[in-house]
């Protein structure tokens, strides 16, 4: 793996993991958000994990798929 996440990118899939757990709270929400506008990869990310981000605020307590909670961890590596 060439690529390096930056210090946003790190907040973002830590914001991500808090929402796996049913931990993220409109606050984090806002920031994946705001970040996704300008990070494509994180973008992707998200959107290959919901629809979009905003689905979190709602979806919070629906489990994703074990191949997602895979993608994240490999990306957190
Ligand atoms: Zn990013």
């Amino acid at each position: 793996m060439t690529e390096s996440s930056t210090a946003a990118c790190e907040t973002i899939l830590s914001g991500i993991s808090a929402y796996l757990d049913g931990e993220l709270d409109t606050t984090a929400c806002d920031a994946i958000e705001q970040h996704c506008q300008t990070c494509r990869r994180c973008a992707a990310l998200v959107k290959g994990l919901r629809e979009t981000v905003g689905l979190c605020r709602q979806a919070a307590s629906v489990p994703l798929p074990d191949a997602a909670r895979a993608l994240l961890e490999r990306l957190r590596g």
